[in-house]
């Protein structure tokens, strides 16, 4: 089954009545000459390979939503996922998008307009919005015939390594694991902010001697006592910690940048460019994803921000496929730091579009996104 079949048979009526606030419209099709978008899009449940757990919650699968734009007979590709802490649903993407009428905008080109249009929809529904803006810009660089990253100036050659995340779990799954991927890999990523934190740590290094990063996921209660494991952790080899504690201590936050041998890096703590003013002093940079920026559009904007203000930027990722992955990966040259895994960690991906060779991401060479179908 091809992915055009693929999408037909999964519109199907179970999954409708099953989620009655959706709306599932027929797979568009443009107008010859009307110059008019259409908007089309379905639930589609992301399988990781495994139980992922950080400090707050584990989970097997991750909720998502498929979007396409078609355009003067070109298709481009978009995406949300909901990972659960950020409290979207398939139900509330698909009512959101139920509200978008693309069909008032003459082109893609028009990005500042149309992502303006989404905001005033609503104030949240990132997610859903990423989901658009990522097949608008898909779109925008087929129209061109041009990849993203040349669109924007940016050397792929400069994409360099994405980390590679292990979640916290037992001894001997963290060392399958790490075996697993130490030879394909760069940078492993850890989660920690559990009390098991050492013992990952002291895990992995009986297998492998990467840099590691590590994310602590709003999981330390106690400022000195997470400074005190940064000084350790820089001794192990580690070169940033993610989100130390929980995003609303910015003093206590600032207290520990002021001090850490690290780079403290904001992940929940960060959404979009409006949040980036508060946290400047407190955090050392951003982790940008594009399901909390709202897409590219905004992301590039957050990446010239934290750069007028001297900070550190890290391009990350939720549970995707390589359709937001690859998008993500298109920023790639801009980054300090790379987390775009999402799309290794599941084991039903639509798409192939960027991906890892010798721990580096290649980016694709095609227009636009570059996709193509598995
Ligand atoms: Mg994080």
């Amino acid at each position: 089954m091809d992915r055009r079949e693929f999408i037909a048979a999964s519109a199907g009526v179970a999954i409708a009545a099953s989620l009655s606030s959706c709306r599932f419209p027929a797979a568009p099709k443009t107008k010859a000459g009307s110059g008019r978008m259409t908007l089309s899009f379905r639930p589609y449940e992301l399988t990781l390979a495994h139980t992922f757990t950080v400090s707050s919650y584990s989970r097997k699968t991750t909720p998502g939503v498929q979007v396409e734009i078609e355009w003067e007979g070109l298709t481009g590709h978009g995406e949300a996922s909901m990972p659960p802490y950020l409290g979207h649903t398939v139900e509330s993407v698909c009512a959101f998008l139920s509200k978008v009428d693309l069909g008032r905008f003459e082109t893609p080109f028009l990005l500042e307009d149309i992502m303006a249009y989404l905001d005033d929809l609503s104030d949240g529904d990132s997610p859903a919005k990423a989901a658009v803006d990522i097949a608008l810009h898909d779109l925008v660089g087929q129209a061109l015939g041009v990849p993203l990253y040349k669109m924007w100036g940016y050397n792929p050659a400069k994409a360099g390594p994405t980390s590679f995340t292990i979640g916290i779990d037992t001894p001997e799954v963290v060392r399958e694991k790490t075996r697993e991927c130490a030879g394909l890999y760069k940078v492993l990523k850890v989660k920690v902010g559990l009390d098991t934190d050492e013992q990952m740590i002291r895990t992995i290094r009986e297998i492998t001697d990467l840099p590691l990063v590590v994310d602590a996921n709003q999981g330390w209660k106690d400022r000195a006592k997470a400074l005190d494991e940064i000084f350790w952790l820089k001794e192990q080899g580690v070169q940033l910690v993610e989100q130390p504690l929980a995003k609303e201590r910015l003093e206590d936050t600032a207290w520990i940048t002021e001090r850490s041998p690290l780079p403290i890096i904001a992940d929940e703590a960060v959404q979009r460019l409006r949040d980036i003013p508060a946290l400047k002093g407190a955090y050392s940079g951003i982790n940008i994803k594009l399901m909390k920026s709202a897409g590219l559009l905004e992301a590039r904007k957050m990446i010239a921000y934290a750069r007028a203000e001297g900070m550190k930027v890290m391009v990350g990722c939720m549970t995707e496929t390589s359709c937001a992955c690859t998008a993500a990966a298109h920023l790639a040259p801009a980054a300090d730091f790379c987390d775009i895994d999402g799309n290794l960690l599941i084991t039903n991906d639509l798409y192939k579009g960027m991906i890892v060779r010798d721990g580096l991401m290649v980016l694709p060479e095609g227009p636009g996104l570059g996709l193509k179908n598995v």
